[in-house]
């Protein structure tokens, strides 16, 4: 499901590095998070300290990478990033933690993923900062500890039960991160066009904004896309009504949802009568792994009020309704 226009999932040309903020200053929005990493970078910095272990969690393209790459850099460290599918083996992790410098950065994406054997060695490397590995096969074998560098984990994660709970326990500094408001969306979509030259007016920057999901990943992907049908309409200056005309045309309603969006609201709506449905049976129905129902489209759907998450199922709220175009059948909203 990556070709979805807004999907937030990563694909190469959203090119994020050059779009990427640098420092906590630069970074927009999560301001609470911003804050406390702000004290505690400063804390570990004054005492000469790694930093705690750092857990981000919330939907696809809110920032977590952005973070861990900032808290690197405001320490001073060095980045090393990698994802939880990838380490495979227990020796994978061990190569990565042992070539790490003094005080270094760890990124692991995904971090849910990681298989449980590869996990159970993550837990003495951050507690005790040690590994320990077992050597030799059969009678002769022996477990040997080795010390590792003071390093920090950061990890990255959709949902933060997703994660098991010895592994979430070990985190100092959980933090999570919501979806973004209009305002900060703008200010992200203005300093995108200033990055990509691109003239884009104030109006234009919030009928942008309006329509990305909360989310600057999405913000960054509209707004190249905007800018592709105002150079092959001849428009200088992207305006409300340019943005607005390329947004329709790629299918992106004023609520930012798009037609992955509206196919779940509308397999609700017409086949199940308004819910209560379950998630599994949504994914069948709609072809989409459940994780991607779980941690991309729902999330969204479940801020605007749109839907409600009940124990016997997914439901379709009023707003959800009328977003549709549609009234609730007689009797079925509580
Ligand atoms: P995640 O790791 O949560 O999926 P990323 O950190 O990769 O998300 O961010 C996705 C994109 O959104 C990047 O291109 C980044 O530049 C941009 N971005 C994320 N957060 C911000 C922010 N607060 N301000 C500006 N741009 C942001």
């Amino acid at each position: 499901n990556d070709d979805r226009l807004t999907s937030p999932a990563r694909i190469a040309e959203d090119a994020d590095a050059a779009l990427r903020p640098k420092t906590l200053d630069e970074f927009v929005g999560q301001k609470g998070a911003r804050e406390n990493l702000r004290v505690f970078i400063a804390a570990a910095r004054a005492r000469g300290e790694a930093l705690d272990h750092v857990l981000f969690f919330g939907p696809p393209g809110l920032g977590k990478t952005t973070l861990a790459q900032i808290v690197a850099r405001e320490m001073g460290v060095g980045f090393r990033s990698t994802s939880g599918p990838v380490i495979a083996k227990a020796g994978d992790l061990a190569a990565l933690l042992t070539n790490l410098d003094e005080g270094d950065v760890l990124f692991v994406d995904e971090i849910h993923r990681l298989n449980p054997a590869v996990e159970e060695i993550l837990y003495p490397a951050m507690e005790d900062r040690a590994l320990d590995i077992m050597i030799g096969e059969g009678p002769s074998a022996r477990s040997v500890r080795i010390d590792l560098p003071k390093f920090t984990l950061v990890g990255a994660t959709t949902r933060q039960g997703l994660l098991t709970t010895p592994l979430r326990d070990r985190f100092g500094i959980p933090v999570r991160l919501n979806f973004y408001t209009v305002d900060e969306l703008e200010q992200v979509v203005t300093r995108a066009a200033r990055l990509l030259a691109l003239p884009l007016a104030p109006d234009g920057a919030t009928e942008i904004a309006r329509r990305s999901r909360g989310t600057p990943r999405i913000a960054g992907r509209l707004l190249r896309r905007v800018r592709d049908f105002a150079h092959a309409a001849g428009h200088d200056v992207v305006d409300a009504a340019a943005a607005d005309n390329a947004l329709s045309r790629l299918d992106v309603d004023h609520l930012g949802l798009d037609t992955m969006d509206r196919r779940y609201l509308r397999m609700i709506a017409d086949i199940y009568k308004g819910g209560p449905v379950g998630v599994e049976t949504l994914a069948a129905g709609l072809s989409e792994p459940r994780d991607t129902i779980e941690d991309v489209i729902e999330p969204f759907l479940l801020q605007l009020g749109l839907i409600a998450r009940t124990a016997r199922g997914r439901m379709l709220n009023a707003p959800g309704w009328k977003h549709l175009g549609l009234n609730p059948p007689e009797g079925s909203q509580d």
